[in-house]
């Protein structure tokens, strides 16, 4: 927001672009959860465009994207966040829309030494090279302690109104908002893509390993962002809703998985995911009766349905202690 109030007060047209690939916290995983209700369920880019006044292009790269994902040039960073790789990608996606859209600078909210990884003073200028962008990429908030970008030299945007901020402050932000009348805004620690999560990382790994490729759909790395994993065997996943929200999103993958709840008793939808044995099932059933309200009985009746056979079965719930820890992905 501040990067493109500090431009648009130049009297420059600016519009924005929102990259989706998949990974984003926001949309759709707050909407989900009990404990998330207090959080506004907004789309935070589309929010600021509007606070902006400005377009708002919301683009699709979620399959472009695997490539940065299972591939990362520079590596991760500290969870399975390639933010290196992902900006390098995202300033080269911006570079061929403003080619397309007759745009003539990309300019982003980066400041020098905000980010531990991706925005240091040394990979500052590897964004602009590598994305092929050069000098068409304008740091708005740090501009003065980098060099004169194209839109800086033609005269398009006065380098003198531009920011010199750096480091992981962000007072000298907040005071800018301030000054801009922005009282509320995205709130910017804590990631906006699940990349950086370490739990949702474990499950990413989990599940490249028991594919045995690194390879991911929309609705894998959807289905990470939900319920409780528990990886008995290589062989199979079951994911169990841990709350009334997650088992109506899960309702909306039956019938692409295996799938079971406790019948005699209330208890939550669980999906498996992988090629279980009958031995597999049963266990699984057992894992799900002790989710459900039926944990302390005897015998708990679960229906398992698999290609639209269903049958029923009457087992005894594991005990707590029975389920490893290591299973739990
Ligand atoms: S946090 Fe996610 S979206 Fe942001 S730069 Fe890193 S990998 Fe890309």
């Amino acid at each position: 927001m501040l990067a493109a109030k500090v431009i648009m007060e130049q009297g420059v047209v600016v519009e924005g672009i929102n990259f989706f690939t998949g990974f984003c916290v926001e949309g759709h995983t707050h909407a989900i959860r009990k404990k998330d209700q207090e959080k506004l369920k907004r789309n935070n880019a589309l929010w600021s465009a509007e606070q902006l006044g400005i377009k708002l292009h919301i683009v699709d790269i979620i399959d472009e994207y695997k490539d940065v994902v299972i591939n990362p040039k520079h590596g991760y960073g500290a969870h399975m966040n390639p933010c290196l790789d992902c900006k390098i990608f995202m300033v080269n996606k911006a570079k061929q829309w403003i080619e397309d859209n007759g745009f003539d600078f990309i300019i982003t909210g980066e400041v020098i030494g905000q980010r531990p990884m991706s925005q240091r003073k040394e990979t500052m200028p590897v964004v602009a090279r590598e994305s092929g962008a050069d000098d068409l990429l304008l740091r708005p908030l740090c501009a003065k302690n980098l060099p004169v970008t194209l839109p800086e030299k033609e005269g398009w945007v006065d380098r003198n109104q531009l920011f010199g901020f750096s480091g992981r402050s962000r007072k000298p932000q907040m005071a800018l908002a301030e000054k801009f009348g922005f009282a509320d805004y995205a709130q910017p620690a804590g990631g906006c893509c699940f990349l950086t999560d370490e739990n949702y990382s474990v499950k990413l790994v989990d599940l490249w390993k028991a594919r045995g490729s690194k390879q991911y759909d929309l609705d894998d790395i959807m289905l990470l962002k939900v319920g409780r994993h528990i990886r008995p065997s290589p062989d199979f996943k079951m994911i169990i809703a841990r709350e009334e929200g997650e088992g109506r999103f899960l309702q909306g993958y039956k019938g692409s998985f295996i799938y079971m709840n406790t019948i005699s008793h209330r208890g939550p939808l669980v999906l498996i995911d992988g090629s279980p044995s009958d031995q597999d099932l049963e266990l699984a059933a057992r894992i799900t009766a002790r989710y459900g309200q039926g944990r302390d009985a005897e015998k708990v009746v679960v229906k398992i349905v698999q290609q639209e056979q269903e049958k029923e079965l009457e087992v005894s719930p594991l005990s707590p202690d029975e389920i490893p820890e290591e299973w739990h992905v």
